[in-house]
């Protein structure tokens, strides 16, 4: 989508602090981060939010778990929370499908 900005950060037309990419996804550090580690990974194709998730385009979620799970590993993560906002309510504020990856604090649940 020529208008999104996760679409123009796996572009490489906005650039950003690169944690992991192949041909499917990208992952980068967040320009806010909430915790000492704290990454996102998209899909290269625009997706919306989990909403817009379909049988059709599922295949890069399942992708994009291997890869977190893989990162987590070579990070020396042991205790990691995956986070993906769904609207405005739940705090979805950029609408191109993004997982966030956090560490190295302690975590309240339920979150806030
Ligand atoms: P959401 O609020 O949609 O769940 O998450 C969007 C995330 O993208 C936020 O944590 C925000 O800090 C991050 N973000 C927004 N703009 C940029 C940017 O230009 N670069 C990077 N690296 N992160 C961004
Ligand atoms: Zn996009």
């Amino acid at each position: 989508m020529s208008d999104c900005l996760f679409c123009k950060i796996a572009a490489g037309e906005i650039p950003s602090n690169k944690v992991y990419e192949d041909d499917l996804c990208y992952a980068f550090y967040d320009i806010a981060p909430q915790a000492p580690v704290h990454f996102l990974v998209i899909p290269k194709a625009h997706i919306a939010s989990v909403s817009d998730v379909t049988e059709a385009n599922s295949a890069v979620v399942a992708h994009i778990f291997t890869v977190i799970s893989k990162l987590a590993k070579e990070l020396g993560l042991e205790s990691y929370r995956v986070v993906s906002n769904i609207g405005e309510q739940a705090g979805q504020s950029v609408f191109h499908l993004h997982f966030h990856v956090l560490s190295g604090r302690d975590m309240t649940w339920p979150p806030g």
